[in-house]
């Protein structure tokens, strides 16, 4: 690497623009695609990917995009020296980092004061949990922060490993997979201190409670309290130290992972909820409910003497009740029998052997399920804005939010669950599309800039056909869940041929001319998403929707190796849609202002502009970016805005401007 410095003309100092020489780049690759020769070819977009991986540099731009390549090994590149860094530097003067977009994005909430948020998106495994804490740890680390709020800012950092114990668990693809949707805001003061926060949790896959695939684990915080706890809790819970005698817990057969430290895990989860500021009863209370859960999969059912469906194992019974804090009675009533209201009367009838398996399950489901729903109240609470310690902010505050979803996932069997996953990726693909490539084009033209439209696939169609009302998979699937008579997983297959047969992100067994299509079963449908195709298996769909839980237990109330897979990072550059982002970028501009707010803020830069321009502005605008040296081609005039391609110049002015 060499520096080059650039004299600014008179009032700006002298700063330093970083420049691979032509040596280096070949050894590293470019740090932003938009300079790579051959923008256009996918493999030269991989091998740019390769070199910079082979060289520990897993972070490259696209224009404002980073993309990162998950290395799968910790590397020196996260310390507080790192963080210090790209504190206050612009974008293009230092090497990509997730801390150059967390610095970019705090200053833009700053200087803009706009509210921002940084979109988090790849497969499952690709990363995004850990980046989002990253981003977290610079502004933990590198905001200003009084000691009023620095109890905020370990809440802030300590609410992760516990939604992590609770809401992660272990799968085929990650070993610490997000099995929720997580969005958090974090909000700042005037003078750019955080001073709260706050979760949205999105659809917990609480069907992993009762069941786990193989080579899958339920959630950590089973395995990290049987683990961890000290022996008088596990004696007071009535657990025993050994996660294969719980059948919610051998269902995956892997109750170890070679990655994973439950012990320490629950060490770090224990002090975190104290730091969170969960009091030492609302402990007992949270421990108490993962423990009953384990206990109510231990509940077995059998025939009694009148041939009636009964409880056989009684010391679940019991424990259940005490840490439920039931009657024993009413406990064994409920999952039993069940209430129905009949023409205005209540009934109660027995449930059978598998009525009963499945209400168990059920009521397994929904305890844990609202025992995250609570969790995250609770941590929403600690994190919320107290105008009482910290009022001089009122008014003035903005936020940053950080969106962290499960990834796009494909195993052998999928089902609703994957569905859920996968549709959530979809709409997070059409909000990156909508950001990065449609409204960018769209602005172009309005601001009548000349321009080549690039081609790109819309997700949009896989959304409609999922969401889209009436017609939509969603709308099939609740009528049919409501519709009287025997609705079945089947019948909703059917009802699906018969309304989206013909789709052309929709295939079923079913070929038109009356053949059947072998690549997809008779209890499967397969959607071609946008990033590749899916066969779904319609068993269990109608119950995960209903969730049904019957009224009465209502009432009764989560080794990687270092080498660069080349398959797995060319399906997901194909699949994100980079090569079209690239292309967009590449033929666009980096850099927009109204011609106002551009003038007000670099007029110092340029004698004739400063300290005030009289003319049109566009005419100012025009006059600066010239004295600037900007040749005609590097930049263009809008209707209302200037465009410009790489604003290096003026960002290595930020500096001295805002000294
Ligand atoms: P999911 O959609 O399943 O939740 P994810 O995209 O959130 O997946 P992560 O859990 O963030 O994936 O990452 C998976 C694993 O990859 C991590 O547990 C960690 O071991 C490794 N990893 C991810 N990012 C990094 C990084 N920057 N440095 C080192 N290791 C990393
Ligand atoms: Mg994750």
């Amino acid at each position: 690497m060499r520096y080059r410095g650039r004299d600014l003309g008179g009032e700006g100092r002298v700063h330093l623009v970083m420049e691979s020489t032509l040596t280096a780049r070949d050894r590293v690759g470019v740090q932003d695609f938009v300079l790579l020769e051959n923008y256009t070819s996918e493999a030269a977009f991989i091998e740019n990917l390769r070199r910079r991986f082979g060289e520990n540099l897993i972070y490259t731009y696209i224009g404002s995009v980073l993309v990162s390549v998950n290395p799968n090994k910790d590397l020196e590149i996260y310390s507080k020296a790192h963080m210090e860094r790209y504190r206050g530097v612009s974008f293009y003067e230092i090497s990509p980092h997730i801390y150059a977009v967390s610095d970019n994005t705090y200053r833009a909430m700053r200087t803009e004061r706009r509210d921002q948020c940084i979109l988090i998106s790849g497969e499952s495994g690709a990363g995004k949990t850990e980046v989002s804490k990253k981003i977290l740890q610079y502004y933990a680390t590198t905001c200003p922060v009084t000691d009023h709020l620095s109890t905020l800012r370990d809440r802030l950092l300590q609410s992760n490993p516990v939604l992590e114990a609770f809401g992660n668990a272990k799968t085929l693809r990650n070993d610490n997979s997000s099995r929720f949707g997580k969005y958090m805001d974090v909000q700042f003061d005037f003078r750019g201190a955080p001073i709260g926060g706050h979760i949205l949790n999105y659809l917990l896959e609480k069907s992993r409670v009762v069941h786990q695939n193989h080579g899958e684990r339920n959630f950590h915080i089973f395995y990290q309290l049987l683990e961890g706890g000290e022996q008088d809790l596990l004696s007071k819970l009535g657990l025993e130290r050994n996660a294969q005698k719980y059948q919610y817990l051998v269902k995956g057969c892997c109750p170890r992972v070679s990655s994973i430290n439950d012990k320490n895990d629950w060490r770090t989860v224990r002090k975190a909820l104290t730091v969170i500021g969960f009091h030492e009863d609302e402990v007992e209370d949270l421990l108490n409910i993962i423990a009953s859960v384990l206990h109510l999969g231990n509940t077995q059912f059998g025939e009694g003497k009148n041939g009636e469906n009964q409880i056989t194992t009684e010391p679940q019974l019991k424990y259940l009740s005490k840490l439920l804090g039931v009657d024993g009675a009413a406990l064994r009533e409920a999952l039993t029998h069940k209430k129905i209201t009949a023409k205005g009367e209540e009934m109660i009838s027995p449930l059978s052997f598998e009525q009963a398996v499945a209400a168990r399950d059920a009521l397994a489901k929904a305890v844990y399920g609202r025992t995250f729903t609570w969790l995250v109240v609770k941590i929403n609470q600690s994190l919320a804005f107290k105008d009482d310690v910290y009022n001089s902010s009122k008014g003035s505050s903005s936020v940053i939010g950080l969106l962290d979803i499960y990834g796009f996932e494909v195993f052998q069997h999928n089902s609703f669950e994957q569905f859920c996953i996968n549709y959530c990726n979809e709409k997070l693909q059409q909000l990156f599309i909508e950001l990065t490539l449609k409204s960018e084009q769209e602005e172009y033209e309005a601001e009548g800039i000349t321009w080549e439209p690039v081609k790109y696939f819309d997700n949009k169609i896989i959304c409609d056909l999922v969401e889209g009302k009436h017609k939509g998979l969603i709308s099939i699937l609740d009528e049919e869940c409501l519709r009287p008579g025997e609705p079945s997983d089947i019948s909703f297959l059917e009802k699906l041929e018969d309304t989206l047969g013909g789709h052309a992100h929709f295939v079923t067994h079913k070929l038109s001319n009356g053949k059947t299509r072998k690549a997809v079963s008779r209890e499967e449908f397969k959607l071609i998403h946008y990033a590749g195709e899916v066969n779904y298996s319609v068993n269990g769909f109608l119950d995960k929707n209903k969730d049904l839980l019957y009224r009465n237990l209502k009432e009764s109330d989560m080794s990687p190796l270092w080498r660069f897979d080349e398959a797995l990072v060319r399906h997901q550059v194909k699949y994100l849609g980079l090569m079209e982002n690239l292309r967009v970028r590449r033929a666009g501009f980096a850099y927009r202002r109204h011609y106002e707010t551009f003038l007000q803020r670099y007029k110092s830069l340029c004698p004739r502009t400063w300290p005030n321009w009289q003319g049109r502005l566009a005419d100012g605008v025009a006059t600066l970016v010239q004295h600037l040296g900007y040749k005609p081609e590097e930049y263009k005039l809008g209707k209302t805005k200037i465009f410009i391609r790489f604003p290096k110049t003026l960002f290595s002015t930020e500096d001295s401007l805002e000294a």
